[in-house]
């Protein structure tokens, strides 16, 4: 498994880069990757401006930001998660005490909120007033939605490292979707749907509308397809559009849906049911990129964006 003295990121949305850099910085002085994931992640979480993690998350459909995070350890296939927490300033902290206990790994609501304070992890007013002021306007708008839909462009913060020594995690945050029920859960916090890490195998994460991602396991799913010998792009491209076509022939729900992956030599893949899904890839070279993947001519295509496609993208 020690294959190269090489370390790799990869993550979703533009907004993931400055944590993606932090995160290399950390492993650059000798951090363990636990700590640079959990940096990475927390990066977005403490930026109040963008409204789908963390500080200035987008409330559920009772004014209020409930929060799911989760992390995983590729090495002992470790994991621990918060689901529908509220107050709690980085839920992947605590996400990541969880991940080391055997039992009670996965916590909701109060119960969760409860273990944290025991842990004396810092609480705050996650709701901001830009936030509020979103909500009033959607709520006197147009009510609350019967149906919520991922925002394109600004969702779930998914990070994916992969050490010097090959060892590999995954942690994720987000407020999930805005106008939400209470308590309303998605594919984030669920291991094998929001994300998976398998050191011996790779990793992945996934983005989009939960219901319909959790519905095909699809973390799971891209790492097995690994295991079966894919490149971690084609196994994203595989195991995506095999999904969007079996909901599309059952009828009901398809959502949008974003993958990332990264195989055990470093590799990395990502696929979108998207025009244009952002991603970040960084390395021990001291490169971090902000990359796309989008649908082109009935194909998928990674590629870096010039200034004028920046330009039409609107999200975060
Ligand atoms: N997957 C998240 C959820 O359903 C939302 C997102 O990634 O936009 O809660």
């Amino acid at each position: 498994m020690k294959t190269t003295d090489q370390w790799n990121f990869i993550s979703t949305w533009k907004m993931s880069r400055g944590g993606v850099l932090r995160a290399s910085r950390l492993l650059g002085e000798g951090q363990r990757l636990e700590r640079a994931v959990a940096e990475a992640v927390k990066a977005v979480e403490d930026e109040a401006s963008y409204c789908s993690v963390g500080y200035g998350g987008l409330p559920n459909r009772n004014g209020e930001v409930e929060l799911d995070a989760a992390y995983m350890d590729g090495d002992t296939l470790k994991a621990g998660g918060v689901m529908a927490v509220r107050d709690i300033r980085n839920p992947i902290e605590v996400a990541c005490a969880l991940s080391k206990l055997d039992r009670n790994c996965f916590l909701a609501g109060e119960g969760a909120m409860a273990f944290a304070r025991k842990q004396g992890v810092a609480f705050r007013n996650m709701l901001t007033p830009a936030a509020m002021e979103r909500f009033e306007s959607a709520v006197a708008k147009a009510g609350v939605p019967e149906r919520q839909e991922a925002y394109d462009g600004h969702d779930t913060v998914c990070v994916i490292g992969r050490d010097a020594g090959g060892s590999m995690a995954c942690g994720v945050s987000t407020s999930g979707l805005f106008l939400k029920h209470p308590g309303r859960v998605g594919d984030s916090p669920l291991i094998g749907s929001g994300f998976y890490a398998d050191s011996r195998v790779g990793a992945a994460a996934a983005t989009g509308v939960g219901e319909d991602i959790m519905r095909g396991c699809l973390s799971y799913a891209i790492v097995e397809r690994m295991a079966a010998g894919y490149p971690a792009q084609e196994a994203c491209e595989a195991v995506l559009a095999a999904h969007v076509e079996k909901l599309r022939q059952i009828g009901g729900s398809c959502g949008s849906m974003s993958v990332i992956a990264m195989d055990r030599e470093g590799r990395a893949g990502a696929a979108t049911s998207l025009d244009l899904f952002p991603f970040v890839v960084g390395n021990a070279a001291g490169e971090c990129r902000v990359m796309a993947v989008g649908q082109a001519d009935g194909r998928m295509r990674v590629f870096q964006p010039d200034e004028e496609e920046w330009k039409k993208y609107e999200g975060d």
